[in-house]
This record gives structure tokens, C-alpha cells and sequence, in this order.
């Protein structure tokens, strides 16, 4: 893919999660790797439903913003998964409605927020641990992020949202709305008898890919 495909494909899948509601205000950001040594990402307190190709901002994997637009504060947490995991090639960071609701709620579990009651679940995403919470640009939450990144893919922000990554855009952001969905599905079973996924059952489909 061109990185002018890379553009149009940016702009098309945030303006998708916009229309559907997975992103609103200026609130979230995504990116994808151009190269080795560049990632292309959303500029900061743009809304995923007005971005264009032109505009997105251009930065290296030191974090030096190279062309474009400023880019988001946030888009340290997302170096940090590209620095470790040689796997992510694109990451996308929501405060979606369900998964922010989740993130806001006392006595989780750090290392996975989310008993799996779904298979999906665990073939996209694996767990999810929870990383305390920062008010909004505080470096530890890329510090944090870092130290989980060689285990897990996702990860949810205490009062805050997701961070999802994937083997690219399509996969991270078909990860992220997984992810959403099963959050939702836990707010609808809150309360009732849930059938968990067995044990040896999650070990089996954390082998598989979706
Ligand atoms: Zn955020």
C-alpha cells in the first residue's frame, strides 16, 4: 500500500467509527506504520468524522513530529507498542461508550478487566489488563504501556478507554470494535449467569487467528 492509500484508508476507517458512533468530539487517535521509521497519525483534537488525507500528521519512531498537522499528545502510548511489539503495525485508542464505562468501574481485575464469556474475544484481543489511571498526556501512561506491550495487544486506560493494536488498520480497528462490542455484551449480562469460556478452551483459541 502507497502511503496516499495509506491516507485515504485512515480517513475512511475513522470517519466509519465516527458515523457508527465509536468515536466522538476530538476525542481519540489512531495511527499506522508508513515504514520502519515513520508512522502516520491523527492530528491532535481532530474529530474521526472531518479528518482528510493531507492533513494527518507524520511522525518518526522517536517521536519527532516530521510533516503535517501537530500530532496528539497520546501518540507516545503508541510508539511505545510499536517499540515492543514487532507485530504492530497499527494502534487505535477510543473512548468509546462501553469500554470507557468498564474503565470507570472499582474492583477490576489489572491483568484482564474481562472474563471471557465470548470466543471472539479471545482470538482478537486475549485479555485486556487495566492500566491505573493518569490524567490525560501524563507520560506513565506510555511508561505503562510499554511494560505490558510484550504480553498484550489491548489495554484499557482506568477512567479513560482502549488502546488496540493490530497487524494493520483493518485489524486493529476490526480489534477495537470486537473489543466494544464484548464490553457492551458485559453491561447487558451484568448481574445474570454468565457461561465463561473454559480455562483449556482460551488456551486453544489464543493459538488461533481470527
Ligand atoms: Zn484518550
Amino acid at each position: 500500500m502507497t502511503e496516499q492509500e495509506q491516507r485515504i484508508q485512515v480517513v475512511a476507517l475513522a470517519k466509519s467509527m465516527f458515523d457508527r458512533g465509536y468515536a466522538t468530539g476530538g476525542a481519540g487517535n489512531l495511527s499506522v506504520k508508513i515504514d520502519d521509521n515513520r508512522l502516520l497519525t491523527t492530528p491532535t483534537g481532530a474529530s474521526f468524522g472531518r479528518l482528510e488525507p493531507d492533513n494527518l500528521s507524520v511522525v518518526s519512531m522517536s517521536g519527532e513530529h516530521l510533516a503535517g498537522n501537530r500530532p496528539s499528545k497520546e501518540v507516545a502510548f503508541h510508539l511505545e507498542l510499536y517499540r515492543n511489539r514487532p507485530d504492530c503495525n497499527a494502534v487505535v485508542h477510543l473512548h468509546s461508550t462501553y469500554l470507557t464505562a468498564l474503565s470507570c468501574l472499582k474492583g477490576l481485575d489489572s491483568e484482564n478487566v474481562m472474563r471471557a464469556f465470548t470466543p471472539y474475544y479471545v482470538m482478537r484481543v486475549g485479555q485486556l489488563p487495566l492500566i491505573p489511571y493518569y490524567n490525560p498526556g501524563d507520560k506513565q501512561i506510555a511508561v505503562s504501556v510499554g511494560e505490558l506491550a510484550k504480553n498484550n495487544s489491548a489495554f484499557l486506560l482506568a477512567n479513560h478507554g482502549p488502546i488496540v493494536s493490530g497487524k494493520d488498520l483493518l485489524d486493529a480497528v476490526d480489534n477495537a470494535e470486537e473489543l466494544e462490542e464484548t464490553a457492551k455484551l458485559f453491561f447487558i449480562l451484568s448481574g445474570q449467569n454468565i457461561a465463561y469460556i473454559s480455562d483449556e478452551n482460551i488456551d486453544i483459541l489464543k493459538r488461533k487467528k481470527p
